[in-house]
């Protein structure tokens, strides 16, 4: 099929986005561009603004349009840390409203195959965080592929010499599955059952 290359382009940028393939890519892109024009400048608006505008909080690397984010400006627990693996993963600890403290995006999860060692994460940072504030617990919230799990095993690692609670959550989030997805009950069930290293 020959398709103008803006539009070639397009569904390239679309099937590089993670769960879409190249079926869907096309059909994306063909549906933003028979769709009424303003429509679709409207979305590109908003990708854009988002990009400009969405960075990550200074204090724990969330999502947020300012210095510091909501949750690290407006909670006064200090105690305890949840670290999860990207800034989706909060979600659904606020859906559920069972926890209350503030959070800590690492960035991703180590990966030594991909060159993803502690230091491409924001592993240095948390621990310095830890062991300088008054940090009492740290929650390892970060799902249960192998590589989610080494990373765990390795913070647990570097606090093992301070009085810091190390705890995950409990099984219960399916194996390799998206923290983002996991519904409220799950959520609570996994948080409450929660265990320490
Ligand atoms: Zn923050």
């Amino acid at each position: 099929m020959v398709e103008p290359l803006s539009l070639e382009q397009l569904i390239a940028e679309f099937s590089g986005l993670p769960g879409i393939g190249n079926k869907t890519a096309r059909r994306l892109a063909y549906h933003l561009l028979s769709r009424p024009k303003e429509q679709s400048v409207r979305f590109s608006e908003s990708l854009l603004r988002a990009v400009n505008r969405v960075k990550p909080c200074k204090e724990c690397f969330a999502f947020t349009e300012e210095e510091t984010c909501f949750i690290c400006k407006m909670r006064s627990d200090s105690k305890t840390i949840c670290v999860v693996e990207k800034s989706s993963d909060i979600l659904p600890f606020e859906k559920s409203s069972v926890y209350q403290g503030l959070y800590f995006v690492l960035g991703g999860v180590l990966s030594p195959l991909d060159g993803v060692g502690p230091d491409a994460l924001h592993i240095p940072l948390l621990i310095q965080r830890i062991k300088t504030g008054d940090v009492q617990e740290v929650i390892l919230a970060l799902g249960s592929s192998p590589e989610a799990e080494s990373t765990a095993l390795l913070i647990d690692r570097l606090l093992e010499q301070t009085p810091v609670k190390r705890s995950r959550l409990a099984r219960g989030i399916p194996m390799g599955s998206d923290l983002e997805f996991v519904d409220e009950i799950t959520m609570l069930r996994a948080f409450e059952g929660r265990v320490l290293f």
